[in-house]
Formats: C-alpha cells, sequence, structure tokens
C-alpha cells in the first residue's frame, strides 16, 4: 500500500512552529516511505478564515523545500483540496451516516455549537449533550429535512465501555465512551465541523497516516465512531506531544511567541529553522543535529518520534543557525547579507564586510548592529582609548593616529594583509606594541571595541578615504 500522509492546515493567517514541525512529521512519513505528501485547506470555519492565509501555507513549505505531491494548486486526483470546495462531498456523507445510525438529524437550532477547532485549543469542551433529537425516528425526522426545516446532524455515541485505539507514539489508548459528546458533525448552513471533515477527507483521500497534536487523542474515538459505522478502516494515528515554551506553557502565537515567519523576519534561516523542529520530538538515535531535508528523509523513523513534551528553545536555535551561516559559501552568505546593508550609505567594500561577518554572527539581523557604525560613525567616548591590555590612553592613541595618517595617504595597496604589515612596521619602527597603534586605530573607525574584523579589516572594508576621513576625526576629536 502506498503511504499517503496530508498536510491539513486552516489558513489562519501566519504558520505555528507546531504546525510547521507537523507539516515536517508528515511530509518525512511520506518521503522515507516513497509515499505521497497531500496538501489539504481546512476552511470550514469561515470565522478564523484570513486573507491571504494560504499563500503564507504555500510560501512557508515551498521556502523550506517541502514540496507537495496534491494540492488546491497543483490538483490531483482526490480533488478538490479545499474543504470549503467540497461541501456537497460532506452533505452526501453525512445523510449517509444518519442512515447508517451513526448519526441524527437535530432540529433544535438554538442548540447548535460550532466545534471548529481553534487552533490553539482545537477541540473544544461541550457538556455532553444528548439532545432530545436522537430520539425521532428516522422516517419522520427525514421527512422534516425533506421539507427544508433547518437541521444540523449531530453524532450519535450508542455504545458503551472503553473505546481502544493505537497511537504510534502514546500507544495503545482507552477512553470511556461515555466521555464522548454528540457533537454536530454538519452546521446549519451545510458546512461540516472539522469533526466531520477529517475522517471523509482522510478516507476518500486515501490518507495512511495522519500526524496531529496530542490534543485531538481524546476525539479521536468519535472519529473511529464514524470510520466503523461506514465499514471503513481508520488511518494509523501518529500523535504528537505539543511545542512548549517552558514547562508549563505552550508555544503560541496568540501570547507573543514567534512563528515561522517572525523567524525568519529576526533572521533565522528557513533550513535552519526546520533542522531545529524536526528535533523536537524526534531523535536519529545518536548524536547528529544537522540535518538538511533531505538527509532527515534518509534516516527519519517514526518509531523515534517521542512523547515527552518538546521545549522550544531560541538559544539551541540560535547556536544551529550560526552553524548554518557559517556552511554557507561566501556568495551564497553575501547574498542573504546584502539586503541588510541596506542602510550603509557609505561606499565600501560589502564583499570583504560580508566575509568578516560570516564567521561572526549567529542570526542575520546581528548584522544590523554589528554595522551600525559603517552608515554613521558613533558619536563615543574618548575613554574608550583607555584600554589597559592594550596599553593605551588617550595620548597613546592621539601618537599611534598621528603617526598612522601620513602613512596610510601614502599607501597605494590597499588590502587587509598589506594595511596590517604597514601598521606593525609603524609599531615597530616607534618602539610600541602592536596594539597601542591596532587598537585606537579601531576605535576611531569604528567608535566601538568590538567590531567585525580588527582595525586594518575595518580599514580595508571603509576604504582609503572614509578611513583617512575617519582618524582625521578622531584626531580632532583627542585635540
Ligand atoms: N486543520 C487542523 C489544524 O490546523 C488540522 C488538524 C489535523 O491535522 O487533522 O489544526
Amino acid at each position: 500500500m502506498k503511504i499517503r500522509t496530508r498536510f491539513a492546515p486552516s489558513p489562519t493567517g501566519y504558520m505555528h512552529i507546531g504546525n510547521l514541525r507537523t507539516a515536517l512529521y508528515e511530509y518525512l512519513i511520506a518521503k522515507s516511505a516513497g509515499g505521497d505528501f497531500v496538501l489539504r485547506i481546512e476552511d470550514t470555519d469561515q470565522k478564523r478564515y484570513v486573507e491571504g492565509a494560504t499563500d503564507i501555507i504555500y510560501k512557508t513549505l515551498k521556502r523550506v523545500g517541502m514540496n507537495w505531491d496534491e494540492g488546491p494548486d497543483i490538483g490531483g486526483k482526490y480533488g478538490p483540496y479545499v474543504q470549503s470546495e467540497r461541501k456537497a462531498i460532506y452533505a452526501e456523507y453525512a445523510h449517509k451516516l444518519v442512515e447508517l445510525g451513526g448519526a441524527y438529524y437535530c432540529f433544535c437550532a438554538h442548540k447548535e455549537e460550532t466545534e471548529d477547532e481553534d487552533d490553539e485549543n482545537p477541540v473544544v469542551a461541550h457538556a455532553k449533550i444528548k439532545d432530545v433529537c436522537r430520539n425521532i425516528p428516522y422516517a419522520e425526522a427525514k421527512k422534516r429535512v425533506e421539507k427544508g426545516e433547518p437541521f444540523v446532524v449531530r453524532q450519535k455515541v450508542d455504545k458503551k465501555g472503553k473505546s481502544m485505539f493505537h497511537d504510534v507514539v502514546y500507544g495503545d489508548i482507552e477512553i470511556d465512551y461515555d466521555e464522548l459528546d454528540e457533537g454536530v458533525l454538519l452546521k446549519s448552513d451545510g458546512l461540516p465541523t472539522y469533526n466531520f471533515a477529517n475522517v471523509i477527507d482522510d478516507h476518500l483521500m486515501e490518507i495512511t497516516h495522519v500526524v496531529r497534536g496530542n490534543e485531538y487523542i481524546s476525539s479521536t474515538p468519535k472519529y473511529n465512531l464514524i470510520y466503523e459505522a461506514f465499514g471503513w478502516t481508520p488511518p494509523i494515528y501518529v500523535h504528537v506531544p505539543a511545542v512548549m515554551k517552558d514547562a508549563q506553557h505552550k508555544l503560541s502565537k496568540r501570547n507573543g511567541d514567534a512563528s515561522f515567519q517572525d523567524l525568519v523576519a529576526k533572521g533565522y534561516l528557513p533550513e535552519a529553522i526546520l533542522n531545529y523542529i524536526a528535533l523536537l520530538g524526534w531523535n536519529p538515535g545518536d548524536d547528529r543535529e544537522i540535518f538538511s531535508l533531505q538527509e532527515l528523509t534518509k534516516c527519519f523513523s517514526s518509531n523515534r518520534l517521542n512523547k515527552s513534551p518538546a521545549i522550544f528553545d531560541i538559544t539551541k536555535l540560535t547556536w544551529m543557525n550560526g552553524c548554518y551561516i557559517r556552511n554557507l559559501s561566501a556568495d551564497e552568505f553575501h547574498k542573504l547579507a546584502e539586503p541588510y546593508y541596506v542602510n550603509i550609505k557609505t561606499a565600501i567594500n560589502f564583499s570583504a564586510l560580508s566575509a568578516v561577518l560570516q564567521p561572526r554572527i549567529e542570526t542575520l539581523n546581528q548584522i544590523i548592529s554589528e554595522t551600525d557604525f559603517l552608515s554613521a560613525m558613533p558619536d563615543y567616548s574618548l575613554s574608550l582609548y583607555e584600554n589597559k591590555k592594550m596599553k593605551t590612553d588617550t595620548e597613546i592613541a592621539k601618537k599611534a593616529l598621528q603617526l598612522v595618517l601620513p602613512v596610510l595617504c601614502d599607501v597605494s595597496e590597499w588590502t587587509n594583509e598589506n594595511l596590517f604589515e604597514t601598521l606593525k612596521q609603524i609599531a615597530a619602527d616607534n618602539e610600541m606594541k602592536n596594539g597601542q597603534i591596532l587598537y585606537p586605530v579601531r576605535i576611531a573607525l569604528s567608535g566601538k571595541e568590538t567590531t567585525p574584523g580588527g582595525a586594518t579589516e575595518l580599514a580595508y572594508i571603509l576604504g582609503k578615504e572614509e578611513t583617512l576621513k575617519r582618524i582625521k576625526d578622531a584626531l580632532h576629536k583627542l585635540g
């Protein structure tokens, strides 16, 4: 049997980290077995629909390289892949389910609940309603429906005892049938609730494995009752624990925690984010940590999914992002860094700048703070020239810069190596330590104690004209 998984997001406007991780596990289960990965948009809760959200889903998946084999944009033989376009299908199956005894028509319009999932609290708790309508004989209820009376279709839970099912991550699970409510499956507007649509679609789309958050575990027996009533086989269930912010709190966009887009905007590379979230709840069984999507596909096995809650550790992600940045080629890094240079109006050597930044930063937006002195020389305090380790003070700095200025004016080969040799020579000629020349130059060029690259790298990046200008300004400041 061909493995088929689906990612079934609701278009709510952003890509939650937990959602992306679910998508990744769905993708890996399919692709590690040569199967199909399907994208389905679950938009039956029209109140939560956000314009443009589907686009964010497409873009995010593409950006991390998780291409789907079937989906709303590319079609496929199980379409349509947008739930709001499948209304007629749900209606047909809802009526069939009533006929089969797995549901009933309910005419108490005032009691209609909206049972749609809420992205971070998907299965809203309901009182276990045993509605009076469940006792209306089928023939009579059907007549009322045919006459045009407004109705909803409500699930019927007649079983007693324990429902059992197996989950790949959580093992065997038992839930008392008494705990299940008879919730709405088809609303009066003809749209299904999540609790109905997911079953119909997963069955019709021949989905073999369903990965979703563990908050769906308690509803799974309800889904199984629907599968059973139709005589269908349920998929293999893979429930995953929530991604946590700390031991008590779920990671939640609503509480200001970062979404995938937020992290990208903060200078994290999509590949690094994907690598990091793969390890939030899965491990390869050894101590490897860096994986491309392709490598993950090769070594993924759902047996290694973990049921202990995964805490999202930004420090670890930042470290991993640094590894990804360092692994880029110089050209790749330069391309990614360039948009961060827009505010640097000084004509500097940008590729030299990229070369000093790449080994130094862990997120791309550190480029902004690392390079702020390039767009405008900061107003710095003269006390910066006092440095015990470098054996400098304002007097020494003044002397150093006075020695450096005329020599640099005459340098024609403006390279880091040549500048470094030149400044070292000045130190030697004047019986000064290298630091007593280099450190004041660094301060004069940047107004900062720590900079990307040393004094001569800065001079090389800034170019001759700007370097001389900044040294003259420093001398002026030093009086
Ligand atoms: N639309 C649901 C969500 O976004 C999907 C859950 C599932 O994968 O079945 O949470």
